[in-house]
């Protein structure tokens, strides 16, 4: 392996996190192989300075971090085992990081595949966001091992704060537990406001009220203000969130932990696709109280 600053990376999955995160590379002085099946998605990092990668195959040839930044374990396994796919040019000493957010029991299936070939994988799904992304301030979950966490330490340094949780998986489940935790929180911010609104006390001031005692979280900062607005343009999709719930109850139920909370809010969620609302953020759990409520959180 050569030395870390002359590391080449590949990047696969230019999308709405992967562009800001392939720009930052680039701004840190980085060399970038980027790949994408949607060839639009490449316009923006080629014009910052990427080189264009013609496939999974092409790009894992060319460089020695290659990193992926995909929808779902699909998309990851076809890149990683697929036709011109990553496995095909890995020889020992690459590392495969991959950011999605995907099941951890396939991370585990792909990290030991790519062993067999004698290079390493993490997976490193993030939280944060396009806004995170942007400014490289990512929240950054690795699992896998710590020798390579090492030499790939300083490239996610470039993306945000990367913190290794354990072997194999152990990213993909930490990301898992806070898509729970967040989903969760969410949706009780929103049950309380709307019995707020039905009892005859203005959510707002019960929102000042709270946010300083116990019942304050992030969720509650972030997304309350949102639903007295009714602003729900995205941040964080419905479709994405029910992926990930959708990974921990799969998870969940494979080693027969009973999840009834994260069930009842994956229920909500889509029940909100149902509806059409599948493209909103997530703060729009405020909207299904609305409706089963027939309440409106707006001042
Ligand atoms: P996105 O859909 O915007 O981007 C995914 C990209 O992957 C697309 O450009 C798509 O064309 C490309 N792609 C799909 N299949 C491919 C293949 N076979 N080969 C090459 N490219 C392929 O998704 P995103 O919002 O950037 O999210 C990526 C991951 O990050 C997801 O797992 C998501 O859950 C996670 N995530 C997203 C956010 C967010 O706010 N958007 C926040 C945290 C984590």
């Amino acid at each position: 392996m050569k030395g870390e600053i002359f590391m080449k990376i590949g990047f696969i999955g230019i999308g709405i996190m992967g562009k800001p995160m392939v720009k930052n590379l680039l701004e840190a002085g980085k060399s970038v192989v980027a790949f994408d099946i949607v060839e639009k998605a490449l316009e923006e990092a080629l014009q910052a300075g990427a080189e264009k990668g013609s496939s999974p195959e092409d790009v894992a040839g060319k460089t020695d971090v290659i990193i992926t930044m995909l929808p779902n374990s699909p998309h990851v396994r076809e890149v990683i085992c697929g036709e011109k796919g990553i496995l095909e040019a890995l020889t020992p000493g690459k590392i495969v990081v991959d950011m999605s957010s995907i099941a951890p029991i396939t991370s585990r299936e792909l990290c030991a595949l790519v062993e067999e070939k004698g290079a390493d994988m993490l997976d490193a799904p993030v939280s944060g966001g396009q806004e995170k992304a942007e400014k490289g301030t990512l929240a950054i979950m690795v699992g896998g091992k710590e020798s390579a966490y090492r030499k790939v330490k300083d490239i996610l340094d470039l993306l945000g704060k990367s913190t290794l949780v354990g072997e194999s998986g152990a990213g993909q489940v930490t990301k898992l537990v806070n898509q729970t935790i967040v989903g969760v929180n969410i949706a009780a911010v929103a049950e309380g406001m709307a019995f707020a609104k039905r009892a005859g006390v203005d959510p707002q001031r019960v929102f000042q009220a709270i946010r300083g005692g116990l019942a304050g979280s992030q969720c509650l900062e972030d997304k309350a203000p949102r639903m007295f607005e009714e602003r729900y343009d995205p941040g964080f999709r419905i479709n994405l969130h029910i992926k990930d719930l959708n990974n921990v109850l799969e998870t969940g139920r494979g080693l027969h932990v009973s999840m009834p909370l994260t069930a009842a809010v994956m229920e909500m969620m889509q029940n909100l696709a149902a509806r059409g609302f599948e493209g909103l953020d997530h703060g729009s759990l405020g909207k299904y109280y609305e409706l089963i409520n027939n309440v409106s959180l707006k001042r």
